[in-house]
């Protein structure tokens, strides 16, 4: 429907850190499918469990018990500190639930229009409600009338949350990223998520995390709020979490663990076997391997060696980022740096115009890393002596 750009490479197979195109180029791939195949391409053990279950059921409806997800959802909750979860297929599909979440509690408290506060910059999805929480006007534009129910504030910036807080009366919710992922890898000061954390507290809102990039490891925690010591009311989560196998969850807490009820929600495909089975396995692999502390060393470990290679590159303004979230921000759009990152054999992100995004997978070694560290490192030399 003309909604992808053009493109112009056919990626046909891939194992571990690697793809190979319909010619049978071999690519580094430093993107991972933005952030879904944490465990590598083809992980054995995905593979294996997919394989198992495709053989054994495939899909039944949420109108049965499904064991898998039950395993699953136990698994979740352990790990994550909350209460439930509901199953999704997508990441919008996720936070259309943690939204309605927060409906259901302003319809309780009576507001005609409850208010969701979202940040600027924000990317949370493509439906017409997450489209609207997302704070980049492209994503917007032309799909007016769109919902009603967002306030929008600066992202890392306390004081604008207060002020709304003062200004109006009905705001249930705080929706936010803890590390803006399309925003440009924007990691906020250290205390944010905790000070969103008390303002909820005080004033009675859910704070609702979107974890869709940021969870299942590749911030070197489960999920990146595990490194604030606090727990949300919401989190959403998908990408990573089925290692390419579409599966999204919204996870809920105390009061906001019941607001659902038979009949509120649901989803035809949502936590069906296969994608559970899936989901059960990267988290199982995750522990195995132990995949989220290496997350962390390794993320330390690129950012300590990008900031080595690029000292003194006039267009760099920042290499920043969480685990293996990272970013590097050029003071000049430098999308042209993917296609050049392509013909070098690697494949990497430019998004927010500017801002070089690695996501490479989790089970990446070190000498792959030291790699993407030279050829990146190469070319943004290259384009800021060409660009001066
Ligand atoms: C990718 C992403 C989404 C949307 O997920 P889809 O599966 O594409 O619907 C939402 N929020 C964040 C933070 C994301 O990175």
């Amino acid at each position: 429907m003309h909604n992808y750009g053009e493109r112009t490479l056919t990626l046909v197979r891939g194992e571990g850190s690697y793809v190979w195109d319909d010619a049978g180029r071999r690519y580094l791939d430093a993107l991972s499918g933005i952030a879904v195949c944490g465990l590598g391409h083809c992980h054995p053990a995905v593979t294996g469990a997919i394989q198992d279950q495709a053989g054994t059921l495939l899909h039944v409806s949420n109108l049965y018990n499904i064991p898998a997800q039950e395993q699953l959802a136990e698994k979740l909750v352990s790990q994550s500190g909350m209460d439930n979860v509901f199953f999704s297929n997508s990441g919008a599909e996720a936070n259309e639930a943690a939204i309605k979440l927060a409906r259901r509690l302003g319809n309780e408290r009576g507001f005609p229009v409850p208010k969701i506060l979202v940040m600027e910059n924000a990317f949370h999805g493509r439906t017409l409600a997450t489209l609207t929480a997302t704070g980049n006007e492209k994503v917007q534009a032309g799909f007016a009338p769109l919902p009603e129910g967002f306030l929008r504030v600066p992202f890392d910036d306390v004081a604008a949350i207060e002020k709304m807080a003062v200004a109006h009366d009905d705001i249930v919710a705080i929706l936010v990223e803890p590390v803006q992922g399309e925003g440009g890898i924007r990691v906020p000061a250290p205390g944010y998520l905790k000070r969103l954390r008390e303002i909820c507290d005080n004033r009675d809102w859910l704070l609702m995390l979107d974890e869709i990039q940021t969870g299942n490891g590749r911030s070197g925690a489960l999920f990146a709020y595990q490194h604030n010591g606090l727990l949300p009311d919401v989190v959403t989560t998908a990408k990573g979490l089925g290692n390419g196998v579409p599966i999204g969850a919204c996870l809920a807490r105390g009061k906001a663990a019941q607001l659902f009820t038979a009949g509120t929600h649901g989803s035809t495909f949502g936590g069906n076997p296969l994608a559970c089975r899936a989901g059960l396995a990267v988290l199982e692999t995750l522990e195995q391997e132990q995949l989220i502390e290496r997350a962390a060393t390794l993320g330390e470990q690129l950012l300590v060696q990008l900031r080595e290679a690029l000292t003194g590159c006039a267009a760099v303004k920042e290499i920043r980022g969480l685990g293996l979230l990272i970013g590097i921000e050029l003071d000049r759009p430098c999308g042209v740096l993917v296609e050049r990152a392509r013909e070098a054999g690697l494949l990497i992100n430019v998004t927010a115009g500017s801002v070089v995004r690695l996501l490479p997978p989790l089970t990446i070694t070190d000498e792959e890393c030291a790699e993407i560290t030279a050829t990146v490192s190469a070319l943004i030399q290259q384009f800021t002596r060409e660009t001066a």
